[in-house]
């Protein structure tokens, strides 16, 4: 096995490096910098996982980082990073050491213009800026992380991991626990909440006493964080394949009236049946994210939204000819209160409202001119949602199977809600 410098067992195999990382941490440790792999990589490498990227923390200021390669970008308003692009499109992310400025992450609501368009996952441009960069030492770098477990730095040089903040001892006994004071840290950047559940589910690891406290505390701030952040964590949830066990976290903390507030309605409506469905609606999506399959933010919220949307009440016979179907418009209805609270991209919403309407000629409630269906460029899509719905419930197999043969589905009397939370 390999070892360190000083003889001990090597924590972390110098194999399992990302090569371009470990350039960027050799370049700058030849300009005359500090550099450490941090954050997320080197959790994961001690848990045995695979990092999903590797990020670099250096004392080099912005400004010398850009000078130091060729192939780099400086991004971000309120805090600048540098991107040092690679062959393939991966990017190494490199940010200067920096201390935790007070009220850092707090911010006014934004303005109705600049709310709802701009989630293209970066959500730093939604940020008032504050304080712009404080720099700082590695270790103050490492105290103004989110918790224990992402606050680890490796040396790559000594084949050292450094721990400030306790994380080691985090990762053995599997605790989600803030760096400093919890109740501080939760209120000073309540989308923490979303993080800490994020990474309980993820690792299953426990949620400490006094953070989970913590966080219950700092749920009513919630609303106070810029929505494009909060939408941000809520997708990595769904898209990590943990939606399940962290839409139970999250309702249990009561926080779903915040974040996705027809879902919260949906589960205080439905009771235990209704949290039966919507729960084997997130598990099967979780098992197929988990699978490996790519699916966009609207393919994950449109099945999220399939059982609330089937327990939309059915088209009321009085109704006059041509009038809107009430399934279709509290769809819409479902749809405009998402972009309205949650700031959801109205790309996202219109995608998402015409994948979850189609889910009813899917089912075979709604009759339609099954040629155009079938070339309609969302067709696959929509077949993806109602394959995974097929899978919660066990509902309308036969359907599936009719369309997926090139045939029509069984045809069932307009309106009539599957399970629709009874
Ligand atoms: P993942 O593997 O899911 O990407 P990660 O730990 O890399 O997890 P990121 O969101 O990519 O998480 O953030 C990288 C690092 O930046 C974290 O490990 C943490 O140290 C720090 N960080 C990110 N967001 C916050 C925050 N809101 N407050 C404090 N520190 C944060
Ligand atoms: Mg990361």
């Amino acid at each position: 096995p390999t070892t360190t410098r000083t003889g001990e067992p090597a924590e972390i195999d110098p194999r399992e490096l990302d090569p371009d990382a470990l350039k960027v941490v050799l370049r700058l440790h030849a300009h005359g910098h500090q550099a450490y792999l941090v954050g997320g990589c080197v959790r994961d490498l001690l848990l045995k996982r695979k990092p999903k990227d590797f990020d670099v923390a250096t004392s080099a200021h912005p400004g010398e980082v850009r000078a130091t390669f060729r192939n780099c970008r400086l991004i971000g308003r309120r805090f600048r990073l540098a991107h040092v692009y690679f062959k393939g499109g991966k990017i190494i992310e490199v940010s200067t050491f920096r201390a935790n400025p007070t009220e850092l992450m707090m911010e006014s609501p934004p303005s109705e213009e600049e709310g709802g368009e701009n989630g293209n996952g970066n959500g730093d441009e939604d940020l008032l800026i504050t304080h712009d960069n404080v720099f700082g030492t590695a270790e103050q770098d490492a105290r103004r992380r989110d918790f224990t477990i992402n606050g680890l730095f490796y040396d790559v040089t000594e084949g050292r991991v450094i721990d400030y903040v306790r994380g080691r001892r985090d990762l053995d006994e599997q605790y989600i626990r803030t760096i400093g004071d919890p109740e501080i840290r939760m209120r000073e950047d309540p989308v923490r909440i979303l993080r800490a559940v994020r990474f309980a589910s993820k690792l299953g690891f426990d949620l400490e006493s006094r953070t989970y406290a913590a966080m219950e505390g700092a749920v009513e701030d919630l609303p106070r964080c810029a929505p494009a952040r909060l939408l941000e964590e809520t997708f990595r949830l769904i898209r990590g394949s943990v939606a399940a066990p962290s839409l139970k976290l999250l309702s249990a903390l009561d926080a779903l009236k915040i974040l996705l507030p027809p879902v919260d309605a949906y589960l205080k409506q439905n009771g235990k049946e209704g949290e039966k469905t919507f729960y084997a609606f997130a598990e099967a999506l979780d098992r197929r994210v988990a699978s490996g399959e790519p699916l966009d933010d609207a393919i994950l919220l449109a099945t999220l939204l399939v059982p609330i949307s089937r327990a939309a009440p059915p088209p009321v016979e009085s109704q006059e000819p041509g009038a809107r179907p009430s399934v279709s418009q509290a769809i819409e209805d479902l749809l405009a209160s998402f972009v309205q609270t949650a700031r959801l991209p109205r790309r996202i919403a219109e995608r998402c409202r015409l994948l979850l309407l189609a889910q009813r000629t899917l089912t075979g409630e709604r009759r339609r001119r099954t040629g155009a269906f079938r070339r309609h460029p969302l067709f696959g899509e929509a077949m993806t949602v109602f394959e995974i719905s097929v899978e919660a419930t066990g509902e309308f197999r036969e359907a599936l199977e009719a369309w997926k043969g090139g045939e029509l589905p069984p045809a069932r009397p307009e309106g009539a809600s599957a399970e629709g939370g009874a």
